[in-house]
């Protein structure tokens, strides 16, 4: 198998959400191809690629002969089936490794190792499989916690915030009875969220944190620089370099953190980890030299990492559902940028483009 790529090849990608592509519109600008394997027949990515191809993820004579077309493979979801990686890796370099796919997808496995491997801090956490042991977990953590599916939660949804002991009535079979965690309830002063690289060679680098809002436990806003002590951010630099260091990771992850005030400390918590490019950093494909989907590309390709300096302030945007009908006037604005993601139908909740406006650099 080839490691290293040249440009003229392929990169193969599972999924064809607007991660996907701007990975393959990144791709384009560096001489590469893509080829997107996604089962849905609208993805959006597969208007800006060379190749696609329309199949389940199990479907093994697909992924073979997907496999087989590409010099490697990434993805822009954690969910791959573990089969599928497994079906791939046999054929071609699969960036980021199945590691990181593991630890990812298990909300346990992920705590375990951030605590473990990584030296990083986590929420208190507990196994919890029925109700009796909810239950039992509970009276642990003071009456309350957040319990989480271990498995396919994301944007708030597989979890109920328990904040009495009376609420966690029925609550196992309100999570469909799924294995699951409880986390202790962090009391946090805000998120932030740090993009990290590491290249085929070991190299990390480091994008400045984001300080990050939610609406509807959807991101709606990052900004950078991201309003923390300049020793917490560095922090954050540590901690996210330990996490790809750990898992001997390639590629671009999101590492989404909780900022705790602790008498004059400013403390962070790893909440969670995604090992792909991540919605809190596009605020770098205008802002920085490289940004995050080049530096994803070039890390899967076995390339040099570039630069991740800051050229300027950022509120990134997400335009969300019916926002996206602001983009004529966006337009207007001399120092917003506007991407849209090609997407043909507006429903509520869904991500239809994001805004980077941009200030002078502080
Ligand atoms: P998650 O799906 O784990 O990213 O959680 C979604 C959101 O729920 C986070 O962005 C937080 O706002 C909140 N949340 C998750 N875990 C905790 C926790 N242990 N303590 C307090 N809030 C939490």
């Amino acid at each position: 198998m080839v490691s290293t790529l040249r440009p003229g090849d392929t990169i193969g990608i599972l999924g064809g959400g607007q991660l996907g592509r701007m990975i393959a519109q990144a791709a384009s600008r560096m001489g590469l191809k893509c080829h997107i394997y996604c089962p849905d027949e609208n993805s959006p990515a597969f208007e800006v690629s060379a190749e696609k191809t329309i199949a389940s993820y199990e479907d093994e004579q697909a992924l073979k002969t997907f496999a087989q077309s590409v010099s490697v493979v990434t993805y822009e979801f954690e969910n791959v089936p573990g089969e599928t990686a497994r079906i791939l890796e046999e054929l071609v370099p699969v960036r980021p490794g199945p590691r990181a796919l593991k630890v990812s997808q298990d909300r346990l496995d992920e705590k375990i190792f951030l605590s473990e491997q990584a030296a990083t801090t986590v929420a208190p956490f507990a196994k919890v499989d029925t109700q009796q042991e909810l239950e039992a977990a509970l009276l642990e953590f003071g009456g309350q916690g957040v319990l989480k599916t271990r498995r396919f939660g994301y944007d708030g949804k597989g979890q109920i915030m328990i904040r009495a002991i009376e609420d966690a009535e029925g609550a196992m079979e309100k999570l469909g009875n799924q294995p699951a965690i409880l986390e202790g309830i962090i009391p946090f002063e805000k998120e932030i969220s740090i993009i990290v690289a590491r290249g085929l060679d070991g190299t990390v680098k480091c994008y400045d944190p984001a300080d990050n809002y939610h609406k509807n436990h959807i991101l709606k806003t990052s900004n950078v620089p991201a309003e923390i002590p300049a020793d917490t951010a560095q922090q954050a630099i540590d901690m996210a370099t330990r996490i790809a260091v750990a898992l001997d990771y390639i590629g671009v992850m999101g590492v989404e953190l909780f900022v705790v005030k602790n008498g004059q400390r400013t403390e962070l918590i790893v909440n969670e980890i995604a090992p792909r490019v991540h919605n809190s950093g596009h605020w770098t494909e205008d802002a920085c030299p490289v940004s995050q989907f080049e530096q994803h590309v070039r890390a899967i390709s076995g390339w040099s990492l570039g630069s991740p300096t800051r050229g300027y302030n950022v509120i990134m945007e997400n335009l969300i559902g019916d926002d996206v009908n602001t983009w004529e006037s966006t337009l207007l604005e001399p120092n917003a940028r506007l991407t849209l993601y090609g997407k043909g139908e507006t429903r509520e909740g869904r991500k239809m483009g994001h805004v980077n406006r941009l200030s002078p650099r502080s």
